[in-house]
């Protein structure tokens, strides 16, 4: 199923822990929002956007060891997703959705991960919400670190 010109609800619920993590039919309209908002600006800008873990059910963020209040266990009114931008840093990506975007977000992170001489596991997690925030943030995943707020436009 399609959710906006260039992204899938498969995009969305595929898991590497072969879990059928199927978004239930409530949270549709808010991912779909959120791809029209926020991610489809963002494609626009920079080419490609490759969602690395989109939509979590219960099951999934559990094995996952995600945070039970987590934005990825989306709702009606609320959702996250953690992108890559192959082919762009992530850092001059996280700086355009902060400082020069009209963005929509509640909240981004740029995270980085273990590996610190490529991007492979980094990337930026965006949140959604009907009311946004707009907090920016920078640290490291899986609490190596605690994260940093940072300027936002
Ligand atoms: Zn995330």
């Amino acid at each position: 199923m399609k959710l906006s010109d260039n992204f899938q609800i498969s995009e969305f619920t595929r898991n590497d822990k072969g879990l059928a993590n199927d978004a239930p039919s409530e949270v549709i309209p808010i991912l779909k929002e959120f791809c029209d908002r926020v991610l489809e600006p963002i494609r626009t800008r920079f080419g490609k956007v490759r969602i690395s873990s989109g939509f979590r059910g219960a099951d999934l963020n559990k094995l996952i060891g995600g945070t039970a209040d987590s934005y990825h266990c989306a709702t009606s009114t609320r959702c996250a997703a953690d992108i890559q931008t192959p082919g762009t840093q992530l850092q001059e990506v996280f700086d355009w959705i902060r400082m020069e975007s009209d963005i929509p977000f509640d909240k981004v992170i740029l995270e980085r991960g273990k590996t610190q001489s490529s991007e492979t596991d980094d990337c930026i997690h965006i949140q959604y919400q009907k009311e946004p925030r707009r907090l920016a943030y920078s640290g490291a995943t899986q609490g190596q670190s605690a994260y940093t707020k940072v300027d936002v436009a």
